[in-house]
């Protein structure tokens, strides 16, 4: 992950950034965000960047799931492939503790458009 304020490289699940001592992300809760992109041979090569809450979480290619543990309440997921960008709010509580974000990649006019496929509360 990638430090909002001066662009430091540091560890998954840091609070705080080593570098500059900005907040990085929620404290972890007993809540979690995992995005999946499925195993497909279409648009192998473009990687998408995930955010959660305005935060990289790190890059997802085919056949691989992020995974991030968030607070209670809501949480924007952004993908971003190149330049486009597709945001999805999804909120977690008691009743839904986990949320699966399925993603892949759209074809059509504007080549390698991020698509989310299915969001799915757990
Ligand atoms: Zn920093």
């Amino acid at each position: 992950m990638v430090c909002p304020n001066c662009g430091a490289e540091m560890k998954e699940g840091t609070l705080f950034c080593i570098n500059c001592g900005t907040r990085i992300g929620n404290e972890p809760g007993d809540y979690k965000i995992v995005v999946t992109r499925p195993k497909k041979l279409f648009g192998v090569a473009i990687s998408f960047k995930i955010l959660i809450d305005g935060v990289e979480i790190g890059r997802l290619t085919n056949g691989i799931s992020l995974e991030r543990m968030v607070t209670e309440g809501s949480h924007i997921v952004t993908i971003k492939s190149l330049e486009k960008t597709l945001e999805q709010e999804v909120i977690l509580n008691d009743e839904h503790k986990e949320v699966e974000l399925s993603v892949s990649i759209g074809f059509g006019v504007v080549a390698g458009r991020p698509k989310i496929n299915s969001v799915t509360y757990k």
